[in-house]
């Protein structure tokens, strides 16, 4: 190899959501964080489960109860309306 032209080339930890933990070597700096790994993805484990890294079903889900909330209100508020008009 030719010195000065090549990204140092070290080992890394790569570190998954799930837990399970193993070495590789990368340019890249610093230990890798992944949400999903040979390990926990399904694929690989055979069996079907939701794939809730880091809580995002549960933020999502959170985001559409507001949306909801919202509608539910409008609709409360065009049906007092239209109850006033017939009386
Ligand atoms: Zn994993």
């Amino acid at each position: 190899m030719k010195a000065g032209i090549h990204p140092a080339y070290e080992p890394v930890n790569v570190v998954c959501a799930c837990g399970s933990t193993f070495q590789t070597r990368s340019t890249h700096k610093g230990d890798l964080r992944v949400e999903i790994c040979a390990s926990c993805h399904p694929f690989f484990t055979g069996r079907q489960k939701l794939i809730d890294t880091e809580g995002r079903v549960d933020r999502f889900q959170k985001k559409f109860a507001k949306a909801r909330e919202i509608q539910a209100q409008k609709k409360a508020a065009t049906d007092a309306k239209a109850s006033r008009k017939v009386q």
